[in-house]
């Protein structure tokens, strides 16, 4: 698939979780990011890494619904409920690829 439709297939994916999970990204970008798979600041962009595109979609999604949760459980912060809520949606996270600086 080329780039563009599978950043529009992340983004499509992303709206999807977005609208399950009720929450509300102001802005999703897909940039190079180096050190991390993907951010959320604290004014509700989403920032994917370019090449999380390259990636399989079980891993897409736990990046997805890791960054959107933020969203309601601010950056820094993985306690108990987010973990819970990780399980929930994403079951097996755990096991899935590090680099995991989310
Ligand atoms: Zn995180």
């Amino acid at each position: 698939m080329a780039k563009l439709s599978l950043e529009q297939d992340l983004r499509d994916r992303t709206q999807v979780w977005a609208e399950k999970l009720k929450v509300f990204p102001r802005v999703v970008r897909v940039q190079p990011m180096r050190r991390k798979w993907g951010s959320c600041s604290s004014i509700g962009t989403i920032t994917f890494a370019r090449d999380l595109l390259d990636q399989e979609k079980d891993f897409q999604d736990y990046v997805i619904v890791h960054e959107l949760l933020h969203l309601r459980y601010p950056s820094h912060s993985h306690g108990r409920v987010f973990k819970a809520l990780m399980n929930a949606y994403v079951p097996g996270w755990q096991h899935l690829k590090p680099r995991c600086v989310l």
